[in-house]
């Protein structure tokens, strides 16, 4: 069974515009899976996919090898996080310390639970000295830390990560390479990545998805991909 996975996935905006043609994709436990892909490929809405926010028009998308429904979502929602590219809007409380606790305290878990989660997640993403901010007045490689560790505190089995390096600088690219590479083998999640800095796929990723046009067009290791003719 995979982790996550869609079959002949389709999905098609308003207007007619065909984001997803036939996608078929798969996550295994514990692996590190890039997507790559011009703009406007269609990897924002795969990912959308992951965890309910948006229905397939055909094909299926299935989590440990279940379809979401009404009756899961809320379990699905928990197992796949997801930090979005905007992740601005993914941060709205006064402080980055309750931003953090929000999501685990959405998910009804005791206040010491709580708490614990939110210091583990500061202090993997390195933003603990920024606890008593505003998450508005933070940089932009700021936010986007602070983002991905309100996502952690729910503790998700799959992490979604849409384009985790846009506005960071090298040291915040760097961190986050070294972040995401410990997650499979130190906390048993998957990891599944869009990202324009090519380069950085093969010290990230154990598996690359090529999209264009709403298509995968390649798949492959790392190997594969970069040393075809
Ligand atoms: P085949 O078509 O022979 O099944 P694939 O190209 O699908 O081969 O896969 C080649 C290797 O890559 C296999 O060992 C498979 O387990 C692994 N693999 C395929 N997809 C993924 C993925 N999404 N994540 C991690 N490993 C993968
Ligand atoms: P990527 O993440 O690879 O940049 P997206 O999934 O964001 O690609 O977009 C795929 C296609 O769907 C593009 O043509 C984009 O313009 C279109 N699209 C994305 N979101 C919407 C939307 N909400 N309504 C209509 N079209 C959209």
């Amino acid at each position: 069974m995979h982790l996550v996975e869609t079959r002949d996935l389709t999905h098609t905006y308003r207007g007619n515009v065909h984001a997803l043609e036939g996608v078929n994709f798969v996550a295994e436990r514990k692996s590190r899976i890039a997507v790559i892909g011009p703009n406007g490929a269609g990897k924002s809405t795969l990912f959308k996919h992951f965890n309910g926010i948006l229905k397939p028009a055909s094909g299926e998308v299935l989590i440990r090898g279940e379809p979401i429904t009404k009756e899961n979502l809320r379990e699905i929602r928990k197992f796949v996080g997801i930090v979005f590219q905007n992740s601005d809007d993914q941060i709205f409380s006064p402080t980055v310390e309750q931003d953090v606790a929000f999501g685990p305290t959405n998910l009804g878990l005791d206040e010491a639970t709580v708490a614990h989660r939110v210091e583990e997640a500061l202090h993997l993403l390195g933003v603990e000295e920024l606890r008593h901010r505003v998450p508005h007045h933070l940089s932009g490689g700021e936010k986007k830390r602070v983002a991905i560790a309100g996502i952690l505190a729910m503790e998700p089995q799959v992490l979604v990560l849409d384009e985790p390096t846009a506005g960071l600088d090298p040291q915040g690219v760097a961190d986050l390479v070294a972040f995401v590479n410990r997650l499979p083998d130190e906390y048993g999640m998957t990891v599944i990545f869009s990202t324009h800095q090519v380069d950085l796929v093969a010290e990230v990723a154990d598996y690359i998805y090529v999209m264009d046009h709403g298509r995968i067009v390649a798949s492959g290791t790392v190997e594969e991909i970069f040393t075809r003719p």
